[in-house]
């Protein structure tokens, strides 16, 4: 009988640990090590829980449709004792904008996104105006709107509810820190815990998020995720404004109703990222001097906000080409990988579950095709660029 022993308690290792609960083919145990249960520092509590078919890469794509229907059937699939969990699935879209340099490349992820069954439309400068009468069209080339399947959910409740119905199913879920691994003939047969506990496992998953290189290197394994911070703020508006999407304005700055207020958000400049262990606290001075213009440009309504507060994370950053990264790495066999999302990962957290499930249970990505996003792309020197990173 198998021995899974997955690392990490976050939405990845919950999603795999769920889908290998219920593969009809997986007759195996599964334990999900997790060093802080309450989660204060993942990534899984601390997202913009958003979906959007608004990728440049068919596999992203695919796997933001797998996990909107997931989200929808969640209620049903992942109820315990008959109480399924309210994830609060809604479907504004997102609204991205292009200046006159963006508007190519908006056309060419379009036609990606329409050739993957993706329904959004391009739209002019006068469509946008006339659709979004709130928004400043000025320097707007054009813009990209999902019509279907895109919007925001309840992210830590999606993650709590994996966790539940994973341990439902029989998963056994441990807190302890992996500070290490043991071998036998060479292949990793455990994993040590700070308290000097060994877990034993026919197969290792290290699903540690934003401290996957980290666990990685603790096999002598290199992988390039490393946790980057990203401050999300949130604000008060008093004008009402009908129809608010996920904006994505050239900028790459995103902003998009929360409740009652607002939340925004930007991408650094290339260059601009901070270290690996970054406090986990917000800059005000950037919300005020670099973003609040750039809102109050674009939505004239946004001239009078108030900062009503906000929260930092880690990005779990692929630095080699801002992908997951899954499976095996060639110099590593005995160790899989599922990390890497930079940013993403929420939201393809079902398809990820499943696809590892598949490859640990059937050695091979059935349902869904994910060998683009194979760790061996590394050692060949390959990069799978996805252009929609926010
Ligand atoms: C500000 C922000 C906004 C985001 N917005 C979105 C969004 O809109 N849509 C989207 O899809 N994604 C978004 N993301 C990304 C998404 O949150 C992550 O990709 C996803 O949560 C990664 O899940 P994970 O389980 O891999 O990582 P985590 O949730 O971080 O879980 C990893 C876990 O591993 C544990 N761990 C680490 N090392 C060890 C060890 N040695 N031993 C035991 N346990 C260990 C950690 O304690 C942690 O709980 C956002 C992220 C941030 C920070």
């Amino acid at each position: 009988m198998q021995r899974v022993v997955i690392v990490g308690g976050g939405v990845i290792g919950c999603a795999i640990a769920y889908h290998l609960a219920i593969h009809p083919l997986f007759d195996g145990t599964v334990a999900v090590i997790e060093r802080d249960p309450t989660y204060r520092r993942a990534s899984s509590a601390l997202s913009a829980s958003s979906i959007r078919v608004q990728f440049s890469t068919p596999v992203n794509i695919a796997l933001s449709q797998f996990g909107w229907s997931f989200i929808e059937a969640a209620e049903q699939d992942l109820a315990v004792d008959g109480q399924g969990p309210a994830l609060g699935l809604q479907a504004p879209g997102y609204l991205t904008l292009a200046s006159d340099t963006g508007a190519a490349i908006l056309s060419d992820n379009h036609a990606v996104q329409l050739a993957q069954g993706g329904d959004v439309a391009l739209l002019s400068p006068a469509e946008i105006g006339a659709r979004f009468p709130w928004i400043d069209i000025a320097g707007v080339a054009a813009g990209a709107l999902g019509l279907k399947g895109e919007g925001w959910f309840n992210g830590p409740a999606l993650h709590m509810a994996l966790r539940a119905k994973a341990r439902a199913l029989g998963v056994l879920f441990r807190t302890g820190e992996v500070v290490g691994f043991t071998r036998r003939f060479g292949a990793i047969n455990g994993c040590e815990l700070s308290d000097g506990e060994v877990v034993a496992a026919e197969c290792v998953v290290n699903a540690a998020g934003a401290w996957a290189g980290q666990v990685a290197a603790l096999a002598g394994v290199d992988l390039p995720v490393r946790p980057r911070r990203r401050m999300v703020y949130i604000f008060a508006c008093r004008t009402a404004l009908a129809d608010f999407p996920l904006l994505i304005d050239p900028s790459g700055l995103w902003v998009r109703p929360e409740g009652p207020q607002f939340i925004c958000g930007f991408c650094p400049e290339p260059g601009e990222d901070e270290a690996d262990d970054a406090p986990l606290e917000i800059d005000e001075t950037i919300f005020h001097d670099r973003l609040w213009p750039v809102l109050a440009a674009r939505v004239p309504a946004f001239e009078a906000i108030r900062l009503t507060g906000g929260w930092a994370g880690y990005y779990d950053m692929n630095l080699w080409d801002h992908n997951g990264l899954l499976g095996a790495h060639p110099e590593e066999p005995s160790l899989l990988h599922a990390a890497g999302f930079s940013g993403h990962g929420l939201q393809h957290a079902p398809g990820i579950g499943r696809g590892m499930a598949e490859l640990i249970a059937e050695g091979r990505f059935r349902s869904l095709d994910l060998s683009p996003l194979s760790v061996e792309r590394l050692a060949r020197g390959e990069r799978l660029v996805e252009r929609c990173v926010i």
